[in-house]
Order: structure tokens, then C-alpha cells, then sequence
């Protein structure tokens, strides 16, 4: 069986996106997204950005009938701020002086025609998640890279994980030379909770199934 393809517009949307998910490892999220909105729950990302993989977990949302919900304070992680690595100029809020990427966010969301079927939820996580209560489909992680930041989103919403349920979790690079080591000390220590069977990996993607 072939794997399940998102819409054409979607994938053009995507291909014109800021952000920093590889097309691979967006189809791996897609069909991932799509196998876990057979749950008939909601599907949930950490970390916005400007929308880039938001549009696949939307396109799986609206072919599964549930929603997809995506959680960032849009005002960019440690390397996305002036003077590091990931800094990209054009989403500072000129009249604030600070990164805003939700207005290119939902540029990027109305290009695909997306808009309904995803919640934007502004805030920083771990507030977010002390107050969410009802089950999910799947999580996404891809927020902020710091051991703080990766362990309190796994710490926040994996218990909102229904049984059956993904974990996917971005930026997972076991040789310390290919990357920052905190989505992968979350990754082993989700196997390690006895939680989570192992599932496909693409690139630096993993996928785990809540038992
Ligand atoms: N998924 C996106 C990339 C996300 S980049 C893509 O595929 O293109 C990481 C994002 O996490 C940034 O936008 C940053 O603002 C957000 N972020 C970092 N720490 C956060 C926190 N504690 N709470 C909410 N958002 C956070
Ligand atoms: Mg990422």
C-alpha cells in the first residue's frame, strides 16, 4: 500500500514555507499524523514557528475529521534569536523589537487553505499543557532544544497522550557531531519509561506508540 499523500496545495505550501522540517521527515510526520487521527482525537504539535509542518498535521486533521492544535509563544527558540545560527531578520515585530512569527504563521496556514482546522495555541508550553485537559492523538515535539525546555514538553503533554496514541518527537541526532543531544535524551528516555514502543524513523524523526 502506498503511503497516504498530503494535498498538492498542501505540499506547495509547505515548499514555500519558512521552517525547518525536511520533506522526508514531513511525510514521515504526515503519515504518522494520518494513522493517529484514526484515534478520533486531537493531534498536537510543540513548537509553530512559521507553520512549515503544522500544514501536514492540518492536512491529516482534515482528512481524519479531528483537529490539529500547535502550541509556540512565537517568539523563537535560543537559536532562532539576532546574532545566532537561526536567525532570520524578516520575523522581527519592528514595533516591538522581537521575533513574532504568527502573523507568517498564518500566512503560511491561509496559503494552504488550512485555517480551520488548526488551533493556535500562544503561550509558552508548560503553561499550556498545566492546563490542558483532554486526550491526544499525537504529540509533536519540535519546540525549544534546551534540556529544559525538550524535558518539560515531554514532561507536559505525554501524559495527555491517549493509549494507542504517537509520540513523535523531532531534532533526534544520537551522534552528538550532527546535533544538539535533547530531543535524543527525550527519545531514550520515553523508551526507557516502558510507555512507548519503538516506530519508524526518518531522518532525525521518531515515531513511538503509546501501549
Ligand atoms: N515545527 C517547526 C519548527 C519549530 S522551531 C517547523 O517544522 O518548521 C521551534 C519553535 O519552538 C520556535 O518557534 C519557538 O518559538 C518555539 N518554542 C521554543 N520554546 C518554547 C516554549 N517553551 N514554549 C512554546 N514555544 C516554544
Ligand atoms: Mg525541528
Amino acid at each position: 500500500m502506498n503511503p497516504p499523500a498530503p494535498d498538492p496545495r498542501t505540499l506547495a505550501a509547505f515548499e514555500a514555507a519558512k521552517g525547518f522540517m525536511p520533506l522526508d521527515e514531513g511525510l514521515a510526520l504526515y503519515a504518522a499524523a494520518t494513522e493517529a487521527g484514526a484515534l478520533g482525537l486531537p493531534l498536537l504539535e510543540v513548537g509553530t514557528y512559521c507553520g512549515r509542518s503544522t500544514l501536514l498535521l492540518a492536512d491529516a486533521a482534515r482528512r481524519a475529521g479531528v483537529t490539529a492544535l500547535t502550541v509556540d509563544h512565537h517568539r523563537g527558540s535560543e537559536e532562532q534569536q539576532p546574532g545566532w545560527e537561526y536567525h532570520d531578520p524578516e520575523v522581527v515585530d519592528p514595533v516591538v523589537g522581537r521575533m513574532d512569527t504568527l502573523p507568517t504563521f498564518r500566512r503560511t496556514l491561509h496559503a494552504a487553505g488550512l485555517e480551520e482546522q488548526v488551533v493556535a495555541l500562544v503561550g509558552r508550553s508548560p503553561q499550556v499543557a498545566a492546563v490542558w485537559g483532554s486526550p491526544l492523538g499525537l504529540v509533536f515535539i519540535d519546540g525549544g532544544h534546551t534540556e529544559e525546555h525538550a524535558t518539560a514538553d515531554y514532561e507536559g503533554w505525554t501524559p495527555h497522550l491517549a493509549p494507542g496514541g504517537l509520540l513523535v518527537i523531532h531534532d533526534v541526532f544520537p551522534d552528538p557531531a550532527d546535533g544538539g543531544q535533547a530531543p535524543h535524551h527525550v527519545h531514550e528516555r520515553a523508551l526507557a519509561s516502558g510507555h512507548f514502543h519503538p516506530g519508524p524513523a526518518t531522518g532525525s524523526l521518531r515515531v513511538l506508540r503509546r501501549g
